[in-house]
């Protein structure tokens, strides 16, 4: 078996038999990977196989199959994020969503970082809701999925009214619109939102706001566009669907 030191970030875990444990972690070196924990309850690894733990592990990979947890150290839980029913809704539809981008055992270092990054500002109490935007946007393009808001993509005329169309992945201006009769007509502040999330830096992330009606509008146009090119219907989406109209009362 291959030992390997790499930094890894839990996604779920399901009981196994009748004490063990499986473990779906995404490691940063070895991308995403199942672990069996033997007697997961009375374990020193109970602590870090938590969904939403991150730590650095030293693991032990067979050539396929279940890897095993040899150790682990600096292990992080997200505090803020497990304290907020909110938050850790958005946070747990993340991961499945990282978790449905990618093939298994396949390292994608960029991604785990992004990820990581992603729930960390949010546990730091930044706006979950575009951070998920941002986090749903640039995972497009592990589904083979890029889209073009920035221009219009036929003559690549900017600052103009754009409608989007699906046809054309991209956006077209008033000449030429007509190349598309099926085209969406979406808020212009709403295509440029998306423009900027798709290249966003972490650094400018504190500056975005957005008005929670800009935010509907953002969070309609995405599933759109999720339905037309992606496809999936994940579980923890669902919750949040129906979060919108039970969390009302919460708040
Ligand atoms: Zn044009």
């Amino acid at each position: 078996m291959n030992r390997v030191e790499t930094r890894g970030l839990v996604l779920y875990n399901q009981p196994y038999r009748e004490s063990d444990m499986l473990v779906k972690i995404f490691t940063e070196q070895t991308g995403k990977r199942m672990f069996f924990v033997k007697n997961a309850r009375d374990s020193k690894l109970t602590p870090v196989i938590q969904p939403l733990t991150q730590s650095d592990f030293i693991l032990k990979l067979g050539q396929e199959g279940l890897g095993f947890i040899e150790d682990y150290r600096d292990s992080r839980s997200f505090t803020q994020i497990n304290q907020d029913i909110f938050k850790l809704a958005y946070a747990t539809y993340l991961v499945a969503l990282a978790d449905a981008a990618i093939q298994d055992n396949i390292p994608d270092p960029s991604l785990f970082a992004f990820l990581s990054k992603t729930l960390e500002l949010m546990d730091d109490g930044l706006d979950e809701e575009i951070l998920t935007n941002i986090f749903e946007v640039q995972v497009l393009s592990r589904f083979g999925v890029s889209l073009n808001f920035a221009e219009c993509v036929v003559c690549h005329r900017l600052a103009v009214p754009l409608d989007f169309s699906y046809k054309y992945m991209g956006c077209l201006c008033p000449e030429h619109q007509a190349q598309d009769f099926n085209r969406a007509q979406v808020d212009p502040n709403v295509i440029y939102l998306l423009n900027r999330f798709q290249a966003v830096s972490f650094e400018e992330l504190t500056t975005i706001s957005v008005k929670p009606d800009m935010k509907a509008k953002i969070r309609q146009f995405l599933d759109q566009l999720y339905e037309e090119y992606v496809g999936i219907h994940l579980k923890a989406k669902k919750f949040i669907d129906d979060m919108a109209d039970w969390g009302q009362l919460l708040k």
